[in-house]
Order: structure tokens, then sequence, then C-alpha cells
């Protein structure tokens, strides 16, 4: 079982490996250059090594450290979601999105990646804070998830992978080290620009400074959800550590040292955080922050109470945001379960899921 990762090996341990195999060093340029094809799955698809060399190094390192074990397609074919199993069979969840060119915009394919199998943070309305932590990913397990969309946008006729964003499970900002170090990976090796990576969080202060000391510039994306302290301690447990004042302050200096505008995650659920104090309170904020508010309306989720307001509501709150930046993302992937974690809560409760991240096959009816 190889124990490296191929993707953060990094050049010098790819240059010794070769070098213990009697391989001339720009063997590894050709290595590293592959790491980052979307249509390279495995060392055997490197038909430019000899089949040898492919061994040893597939013995040695880990082609990805995700696999992926089940692919599911929404939006008319434009969302991707990935169920990928790591190693030890644990399984965390990937998006991929495509957006069509519009007139004045140019075509873009997403990726959101996960951070952590599970979450401490314990947001009620969100599948993944129902599972609790499991454990953080590895730099390796997130650097992979982008390199699995991006075989699945390659095979599906699309990509390449043009932004980033870090909103899938867990709180990327409680998992700091490895989420940093992904970043430099992506930035530097894979060549996506860090101003097209958007880092959410829940808001983690120190992990929003350790993300101000890195100089790149990345979006940070505040999941705010709430616009006073009695709400949000309810709605993003996080904010009885790190309370509303001091995130945003914190939130709003990581604006002028990185000069990128922050924004504002609303997921507007009905009867909770839609009133029109809310969204008074969150315009307000916005403003103060110069921040740009996105608005999700939450996915309805089969047996749980949270769910979307009645239009006419979610248009007064929307109405009340008035004179802020606002964009109202659609909920991609409603047809595939896409609120983050709840694919795999489903194949869970359904057993479809095993415990070690195997899918049972689909019962086949019994012959009468
Ligand atoms: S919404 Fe984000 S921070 Fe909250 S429990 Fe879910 S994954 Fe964790």
């Amino acid at each position: 079982m190889p124990t490296r990762a191929l993707s953060t090996a990094g050049e010098a341990a790819i240059l010794d490996a070769l070098t213990r195999h009697g391989e001339p060093a720009w063997r590894a340029r050709q290595i590293q250059a592959a790491i980052w094809q979307p249509y390279v799955g495995d060392f055997e698809e490197l038909l430019q090594l000899h089949a040898t060399l492919r061994r040893s190094l597939a013995d040695e390192f880990a082609f990805s450290t995700v696999s992926v074990g089940a692919e599911l397609v929404a939006d008319v074919g434009l969302t991707v979601k990935l169920l990928c199993r790591l190693a030890d069979g644990q399984t965390i969840e990937t998006v991929a999105m495509e957006t069509p060119a519009g007139t004045d915009s140019r075509r873009r394919s997403t990726v959101c990646v996960s951070s952590q199998v599970g979450c401490a943070v314990g947001c009620p309305f969100c599948a993944t804070g129902h599972m609790g932590l499991r454990r953080n990913c590895t730099t390796a397990e997130i650097v992979d998830q982008v390199r699995a969309a991006a075989g699945a946008l390659h095979r599906r006729g699309m990509g390449p992978v043009t932004h980033i964003v870090y909103m899938g499970m867990g709180e990327p900002l409680a998992n700091a080290a490895a989420t940093l170090e992904s970043l430099a990976v992506l930035t530097a090796e894979a060549g996506i620009s860090a101003r097209r990576i958007t880092v959410s969080t829940s808001g983690v202060v120190p992990g929003i400074q350790q993300l101000a000391a890195t100089h790149l510039p990345v979006t940070l994306a505040l999941s705010l959800h709430a616009a006073t302290d009695e709400l949000r301690d309810r709605l993003v447990p996080i904010n009885r550590t790190y309370p509303l004042g001091m995130v945003l302050d914190t939130a709003s200096r990581y604006a002028e040292q990185s000069g990128r505008r922050i924004s504002f995650e609303w997921c507007l659920i009905g009867g909770v955080n839609d009133s029109m104090e809310q969204a008074e309170g969150l315009r307000d904020l916005a403003r103060r922050a110069q921040a740009h508010i996105n608005v999700i309306p939450m996915n309805r989720i089969e047996g749980s109470p949270w769910g979307p307001p009645e239009p006419e509501v979610a248009r007064r709150f929307l109405g009340a945001l008035r004179g802020a930046r606002v964009t109202v993302r659609d909920t991609r992937g409603g047809d595939a379960d896409a609120a983050c974690g709840q694919l795999r809560a489903d194949l869970e409760a359904r057993r479809i899921l095993r415990p070690d991240g195997t899918l049972s096959p689909p019962r086949v009816p019994a012959r009468a």
C-alpha cells in the first residue's frame, strides 16, 4: 500500500524516487505535469513511462488519495456530485458545477471541496453538522478532490476547472494547516489563481488570521446566517466562542490586508432568519463591511423541519436588502441531494453506503 500522496509529494521526493530507479531527472517534470491532466487517472495511464517504472512508482506513491464511489448528475448535466472514498473508508462529498458563458461572463467550472469528514461546528440545519467531526482531511485529500472533479468534468466534455470554493463538508479553518497547504499546492502547482478561490468559514477567528498571514488574495466568505448574536448562537454555535463583533472585525481586517471584498453567506431558512429585523441587520452589517451578500434559499430536506421561506416572504426579505450588493445563489444540484453532507447522509440512511465507504449494489427484485 503506497504511503505517500503523489499530488503533495513535491518535486524533490519524485526526483529522489526517479534517481533510485536510475531514471533521468527530466522525468520528474513529465510526472508533475501528468498529475494535473484531467484525463490521467492512474499510473497505468502514464504511457510515456515504461511499465516497470509505472509499477515502481505505484508501489511508492498513491496516484490519488480519493476514489469516486458514486457520481450523480443534476441541473441538466451542469452539476456533478461525487461521493469520494478515502483510504480509511471514510467518505466525503465534492461538487463540480459548470456555468456556461453568458453575454458578459466567461464559462466557469467551479469545484466545491470538503475539508473535514463531518464537522464539529454543529449548525442545526446542516446534514454534515449532524454527523459530528470524524476527522480532518489531509492536504492531499483536499487537493485530490479537485483532481477527481476535473476528471469527472473532462469525461463529460466540460472543464477545465477555473474556480475552487471551500464550501463542502467541514469547517476549512478548523483544519487550517491542511487548508492553507492545499491552497499553496493548488495556486503554485495546479495553476489556479488565488483570486479564483473562496474559503468559507463559520467564523474561526484564529483561522482567518492564519489565512491573512499567507498573503494569498483568496476571497473570504463568512457564513453569517444571522445578524444578531442571539440568533447566531443558535444557528452557528461557534458564535458562542467567536461572537459577531469579533468575527466581523477580523473579517474586515482580512479584507483590508488582502484587498479582496469579503462575502456574507446567508442560508435563508423559512420562519428562522427571514424576518425584516434580520434583513435590515444583514444590510447594515454588509454596508459597514462593504461585503457582498450571497443569499442561498435553503434546500427542502425530506423529514427536516428546516426549509425555504414562502416565496412572498423571500421577496420581502430581498427587498429589504436594497442598497447592498446581493446575489441570490441557485441551490445547485437540488435534485442530487446537493446541500453539504446530504448525499452521504441519504445513502447512509438507505443503507447503500456501507461503514467501510463502499456502496452496496442496487437491489435486484427477486424473481417470482
Ligand atoms: S454549515 Fe458548515 S460549519 Fe455549519 S455544521 Fe455544516 S459544515 Fe459545519
